[in-house]
């Protein structure tokens, strides 16, 4: 009998289970949004503001974001130890095959969104109605009051204790062309000492974009000056840009990019985390500025893929 009623319950189970209301958690729990959906005359800066709502609040509002980050750069310190004991190793495309490789060592590392955490900016975009504008993105900078990245100020102590120098090459701008010393990069190099962080005075480590005629978006030229005279041991950043150049082409050939180089992923290559921006979003619609927010809002949604159903 004792052995017969695990067959009986096995038995009863479909008919108990059916008196029970299972509840787990899903999409079908999340109540009715309270916001009406944006018809077709609605501001486009409404649309835009709320097509990045989860993103920023996942970023300042959610331990799981800190977490992401703080597993980066604690594999970021990892990565570096070994690229520090092997001189012929380097993280950088633009100095594979050179043969003898500089013996001073360098780290190459992005500012927004990878050191500084700007998402206060991003949060007053929302607050306000209104999408990202040149402007306003300026008028933050130039306060020099941004937060760090969990883990950065660390990961960066820990490199220059080890005797690796930091170098910034960032896309911040230093808007006319050959300024060496622009309100950018004051304001920048100002709210990096608020932090904690002392840049050299001897040479200048935080490399904007502009500030040396030729150097564009593509961080390609920088890091090839930077190559010239240290030995890159890891690029850390939370964009393709970061790592390689010519990455604004269709999310089809990002992709076949980055699984070209997999074996650099966590290992000279550390990413962070970024679901605001980045050239991943512009790669949906092709970086097409002459679109209207309507349309590009199309273009991203013809992008998801669903069910089918
Ligand atoms: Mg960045």
């Amino acid at each position: 009998m004792r052995r017969k009623l695990p067959l009986i319950l096995a038995a009863l189970l479909p008919l108990l289970s059916s008196c029970i209301v299972v509840h787990s958690p899903g999409p079908w729990d999340v109540p009715e949004p309270p916001w009406e959906e944006p018809g077709p005359d609605e501001p486009a800066a409404a649309i835009e503001a709320h097509d990045q709502l989860y993103a920023v609040l996942w970023m300042q509002a959610s331990v799981e974001y800190g977490a992401v980050c703080r597993t980066s750069y604690d594999r970021a310190q990892v990565a570096l130890d070994a690229a520090l004991s092997d001189p012929n190793w380097t993280a950088a495309l633009e100095q594979r095959g050179l043969g003898n490789l500089p013996v001073k060592t360098a780290v190459i590392m992005d500012i927004d969104e990878t050191v500084l955490d700007n998402s206060p900016h991003q949060a007053q975009l929302i607050l306000d109605g209104r999408p990202f504008d040149a402007a306003f993105w300026r008028k933050w900078v130039l306060r020099g009051e941004a937060g760090s990245v969990p883990g950065a100020l660390e990961f960066i102590r820990y490199a220059e204790r080890r005797g690796v120098s930091v170098i910034f090459v960032t896309n911040r701008d230093a808007e006319t062309p050959g300024d060496r010393n622009s309100p950018q990069e004051r304001a920048t190099r100002r709210n990096l000492e608020a932090l904690g962080l002392s840049l050299p005075e001897d040479e200048d480590t935080l490399l904007l974009r502009n500030e040396v005629q030729g150097w564009g978006s593509d961080k390609g030229s920088r890091r090839v000056l930077v190559a010239q005279s240290y030995r890159i041991l890891l690029l850390v950043g939370d964009d393709l840009g970061d790592f390689m150049s010519a990455i604004r082409t269709t999310p089809e050939d990002r992709a076949a990019k980055a699984a070209e180089h997999k074996e650099m992923w966590g290992r000279g290559w550390i990413m962070l985390p970024n679901a605001i921006y980045g050239s991943w979003e512009g790669a949906l619609y092709g970086y097409e500025r002459n679109l209207s927010d309507v349309q590009i809002l199309n273009e991203k949604r013809a992008r998801l893929r669903g069910t089918g159903n």
